[in-house]
């Protein structure tokens, strides 16, 4: 029998399979989508330290798809959407059914298993504009041909899917940190967790018969580091962080301070109704009803926020502090002005572990150089 369970992202209760248990401190994410230039950076350093093993050749933890024509697996995302059918926001109450309410009778979850062939072109689509460039055609302000960088990894949900699904109760969260794990003992790879996750972040090993998943690198978080996804990023797009329970958020916190007080970061289709973990900065430059498909109904403040950023020397601070030390910021303040300020991070026990200027000093060099009698052909 399904519990009441309350989700903060749809601002109502919701169906779910067992009890509200929140851990006191979650794993999450903060990707910041307009700075993401698809480097794959990412996507490889994950697969070098997880996936890199025979029968793991087509998983991919990480991946970054170009919105609106990437997916990996093969149209993921409109698949569940279809099955799903037109569902309905009231401002920022979600009316409409979640995953766990649209099952059909006998199914845990609304869901689907991809075929094996899905999972083989994970860079398809990749750069690809939502409308065709014409021949001649220049670039206008805002862009009519759009597309944007989707990173992706699994969300360590509060209602995960595949917990919901797994039928062995092999799959669990973390009490300490909601991480979700499989636990490779008691999984026998009937691949409920597959067709139950919604993000189809969770892979079926033919060698071994089991599933695997992101493990939010738990070796690395445990010893105070952020994941590899995040220390490895050359966009410096993402930050790792414990977010604090939802009801009672640290402005302290920088991504309590993303998610909860100034409500930038957003999750990826919270209409699914897991709670996902991952949050998202909406790209500013792409039309808001496909922004407010992937992200809800907070869209149009999170975009107005980030463009005013700025003049808000907080948000530059944590914006700054992205992918600026490979140890995990569990508070921040910010020092000084706009103009002459300093973005100050510390760790666990309060100790400063990184500082970074709010405005970058420039230094322009002149096109001659006296000394060297030389001119310089690379100004910057
Ligand atoms: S994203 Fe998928 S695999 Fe990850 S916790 Fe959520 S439902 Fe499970
Ligand atoms: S490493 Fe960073 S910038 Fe490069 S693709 Fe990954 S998320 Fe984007």
């Amino acid at each position: 029998m399904n519990q009441k369970v309350y989700n903060w992202q749809l601002k109502r209760k919701m169906d779910f399979k067992y009890n509200e248990v929140r851990p006191q401190k979650q794993a999450s994410w903060i990707f910041d989508i307009n700075k993401c230039i698809a480097c794959q950076t990412c996507t490889l350093a994950c697969k070098n330290a997880w996936t890199s093993g025979k029968g793991q050749e087509y998983m991919w933890w990480n991946n970054v798809e170009t919105k609106p024509w990437g997916f990996y697996p093969l149209g993921w995302d409109v698949q569940l959407l279809e099955k799903l059918k037109t569902q309905k926001w009231n401002k920022d109450k979600y009316e409409g059914k979640t995953i766990f309410e649209a099952s059909q009778y006998g199914e845990e979850i609304l869901g689907y298993t991809p075929e094996l062939d899905d999972y083989s072109s994970p860079n398809i689509g990749e750069d690809e504009t939502a409308i065709p460039v014409e021949q001649g055609q220049f670039i206008k302000i805002p862009h009519e041909p759009w597309m944007f960088y989707l990173a992706r990894i699994c969300n360590h949900c509060t209602y995960p899917g595949c917990i919901a699904a797994c039928t062995r109760k092999s799959i669990y969260k973390r009490k300490e940190d909601g991480i979700v794990l499989i636990d490779q003992k008691r999984c026998r790879g009937y691949r409920e967790c597959v067709r139950g996750c919604p993000y189809k972040k969770s892979f079926f090993r033919e060698n071994t018969g089991k599933s695997e998943k992101c493990i939010s690198c738990y070796p690395t978080v445990e010893k105070g580091f952020q994941t590899e996804c995040v220390t490895n990023c050359i966009g410096k797009i993402r930050l790792f962080g414990f977010k604090s329970q939802w009801a009672k958020p640290r402005e302290d916190n920088p991504v309590d301070y993303l998610i909860h007080v100034r409500k930038i970061a957003l999750p990826l289709f919270p209409q699914f109704g897991t709670e996902p973990n991952v949050y998202y900065i909406p790209p500013i430059h792409i039309p808001q009803e496909f922004n407010k498909q992937l992200f809800g109904p907070g869209v149009e403040e999170a975009v107005k926020a980030y463009k005013n950023a700025k003049d808000d020397k907080r948000l530059i601070a944590i914006l700054l502090l992205m992918g600026c030390t490979d140890k995990i910021i569990h508070s921040f303040k910010v020092e000084g002005n706009l103009e002459k300020g300093e973005a100050i991070g510390f760790d666990e026990g309060k100790k400063e572990i990184i500082r970074v200027p709010l405005k970058e000093p420039i230094y322009i060099r002149k096109a001659y150089d006296e000394e060297r009698k030389v001119q310089r052909i690379s100004i910057p």
